[in-house]
């Protein structure tokens, strides 16, 4: 069985189609798939879907590009939230400075009030990052200094010294589907670095199909072709991958009952 870590299920991508996308998932192996909040005016919607399915959990939190509009985001907020059986994480939370659609230091603080969120609650947080990861790994670093979190860094595309730094901080990180386009071989030799008890694997659905969807709309039963990729390139039967990504899955989400 394998986990789709991050997608969102509650985008009207899905809405004619959600008992076909959650259907064809579990033909495909993807025994769990984790619905990722970005709206807390939207988060009635996430918590909808996780309700509707036995296997699909959520997260409740605000996406960086809303972090100028959405004015919820405080930690009493996100924790009283968290509070309810589906919701296994905070995020997606972190910085966007290649949209730079909020003001950046709304993104900050944004990303701090989810880190505080997922201290008081043990939760761990789901991190995105573009464009930005001196300033993500900075607040990282300072705020593990104040008080320990878990998390993940989510679509993993930065560099090995960021994932070194987040491997360090004892975070795990994503594989989407960026990771089988033909032009990251330096995403791949990167994660080829990152240790197999860290890695888990995404959709990002509907955005990033993996090869050989590229362009399509994304859809969790996709995750399958993206560990495909990442046994190869890990080196290891997909069996192993599987077992071990889904055993990453379940340790961070220690909420989710499989
Ligand atoms: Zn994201
Ligand atoms: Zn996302």
């Amino acid at each position: 069985m394998l986990v789709d870590s991050h997608c969102h299920l509650d985008f009207p991508d899905f809405t004619d189609d959600l008992d076909g996308v959650v259907g064809r998932a579990g033909q495909a192996g993807i025994g769990i798939l984790l619905t990722i909040g970005t709206h807390i005016s939207r988060h009635d919607q996430v918590i909808r879907v996780a309700e509707r399915f036995d296997n699909v959990w959520c997260t409740v939190g605000v996406h960086p590009h809303e972090a100028g509009v959405e004015p919820f985001a405080d930690v009493e907020t996100l924790v009283r939230l968290a509070d309810h059986p589906k919701v296994v994480g905070l995020g997606e939370t972190g910085l966007d400075y290649f949209y730079d659609k909020s003001p950046r230091d709304r993104q900050r603080d944004s990303f701090k009030m989810h880190i505080e969120a997922a201290r008081r609650t043990g939760l761990p947080v789901i991190v995105h990052t573009r464009d930005a990861d001196g300033d993500t790994a900075a607040i990282l670093e300072d705020e593990m200094g104040k008080g320990a979190f878990t998390g993940l860094v989510h679509c993993f595309s930065s560099d090995g010294q960021f994932s070194e730094k987040a491997v360090e901080l004892g975070l795990y990180i994503s594989a989407s589907g960026i990771m089988t386009f033909k032009t990251a071989e330096a995403l791949r030799d990167t994660l080829r670095g990152v240790p197999l008890d860290r890695l888990l694997v995404e959709t990002d659905a509907p955005y990033l199909a993996p090869v050989p969807f590229r362009g399509k709309r994304n859809e969790p039963a996709y995750a399958a072709h993206t560990a495909a990729r990442l046994a190869e390139v890990k080196g290891v039967p997909f069996a192993e991958l599987e077992r071990a990504t889904t055993a990453n899955f379940l340790r961070l989400f220690g909420k989710v009952r499989p």
